[in-house]
């Protein structure tokens, strides 16, 4: 039990002892808030958890966008929705996309944030403190966490989600998906805020694949975000000096105003994510929640999230058997990865291949890995086949050799 009688959902500050927890979650974001929330729900034991956060987890900083058909758990904090998305060619062809029922959705950081906290609210057993971490360690069945202010924490189970440490193992690829969005606001309705666009290529490609995206907000606000997935990440001004020339010279706006700004980088990997083993479970990115070939985390968060409850309810280890899709789909999202971080066809002619040749439901489902066997086939036969078949071809000789080949 923790000693530290603050009550939730205020994270607590300079308590003086911390005894045991049954589960304690290192990071209070989206996967921690995820994981306390799925370990709370009807049917669940009781446990005594503890959230450590060093942050207050307030701030909007930052929106998850995903697609999906019918509802979530969140959907009453879903801040917008488009059921009309629009993909553009590198050349400027604007393809209205086939969705087959899928929505695109927005949650804000800040919104879940407090919903997570009011839901946690009052729940017996939750404890959050606000603290720095310094390790999360095991020693057989029991985990400890180290607090920067020199406490410890120990429980059966700690579940991490604090920032991985970028380690690619030889054969491994890791590109960084890296963006930087303003909210920018104008005088005239100009954004039809049903239609939203997934991604615009009228954008200088350089090395790495770069694509704009805009997610109308209202008549007259957006989200603008400029994109790129790359071995290295670019700096903030030059993100910003390629939004600045979108909005002006494709969105054609020369009066507008930045009212938010929001910057960050996802890993793409195939680097198996970490197993720190015994007690410690890491999850959300620093668990591998992000999906390789996309970025896209927000929902396999949710998936990897409940798979824990529901494991140990069941008195299993939490990741027993869990599985984000069929296995053959990791063997796709590498492919994909190699084709795009070596180069062997371009990022724009690739999902331009996808997305106007295809009813962009197949690739959604295929993306989300759920596609039929039919879906599967036409999403395969899309693409060009020679940089797929080289990639693949490539990705069994680096997963058999277990050893570097060619660049990252
Ligand atoms: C700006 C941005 C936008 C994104 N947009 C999307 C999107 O649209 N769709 C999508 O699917 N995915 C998106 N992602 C990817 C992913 O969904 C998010 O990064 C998501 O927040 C990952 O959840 P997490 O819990 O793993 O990490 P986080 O939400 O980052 O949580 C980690 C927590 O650990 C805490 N922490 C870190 N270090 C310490 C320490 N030393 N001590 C104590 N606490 C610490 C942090 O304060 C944070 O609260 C986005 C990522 C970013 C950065």
């Amino acid at each position: 039990m923790v000693g530290c009688a603050t009550a939730p959902p205020r994270l607590s500050r300079g308590c003086a002892t911390l005894a045991d927890a049954d589960i304690l979650i290192a990071g209070a974001g989206a996967a921690g808030l995820s994981l306390a929330w799925a370990l709370t729900r009807p049917g669940q034991p009781p446990r005594s958890i503890t959230l450590i956060d060093r942050d207050d987890k307030r701030a909007n900083d930052r929106t998850w966008c995903f697609w999906e058909r019918g509802d979530n758990p969140f959907e009453e904090i879903v801040y917008r929705r488009w059921a009309d998305l629009r993909f553009v060619t590198a050349a400027g062809r604007s393809v209205d996309l086939d969705l087959r029922g899928h929505v695109y959705k927005m949650i804000r950081g800040s919104d879940f944030y407090a919903h997570l906290r009011q839901r946690l609210e009052g729940v017996p057993g939750v404890r959050w403190v606000q603290a720095g971490i310094e390790d999360v360690t095991e020693s057989g069945e029991q985990a400890a966490i180290h607090l920067a202010d020199g406490r410890t924490l120990t429980a059966r189970w700690a579940f991490t989600s604090l920032p991985m440490v970028k380690a690619v193992p030889p054969g491994r690829i890791w590109l960084w998906q890296d963006f930087v969005g303003w909210t920018v606001r104008v005088d005239q309705p100009v954004f039809d805020p049903r239609r939203a666009t997934l991604m615009d290529f009228r954008v200088p490609q350089a090395v790495e694949t770069r694509f704009v995206y805009v997610l109308p907000l209202s008549a007259r606000e957006a989200l603008v975000e400029h994109t790129l997935f790359g071995a290295e990440r670019l700096p903030v001004a030059a993100h910003e000096a390629a939004l600045d020339a979108y909005v002006r010279g494709v969105l054609g706006l020369e009066r507008f105003d930045i009212l938010d700004r929001e910057h960050g980088a996802i890993p793409m990997t195939d680097a198996p994510p970490p197993r720190p083993g015994g007690a410690v479970v890491a999850i959300g990115t620093a668990g591998g929640a992000s999906k390789p070939s996309t970025g896209y985390t927000f929902r396999r968060i949710q998936a990897q999230t409940g798979a824990i409850a529901r494991n140990l309810a069941a008195g299993r280890p939490p990741l027993a058997g869990f599985a984000y899709g069929p296995r053959r789909f990791g063997w796709y999202d590498r492919a994909l990865l190699n084709v795009l971080a070596l180069g062997r066809r371009p990022g724009a002619r690739v999902f331009e291949d996808l997305f106007t040749r295809l009813p962009a439901g197949d690739v959604l489902d295929f993306l989300s890995e759920t596609a039929s066997v039919g879906q599967e086939l036409r999403v395969l036969a899309a693409g060009a086949p020679l940089p797929f078949m080289t990639a693949m071809a490539d990705v069994f000789a680096r997963t058999l050799r277990g050893s570097a080949g060619g660049r990252r």
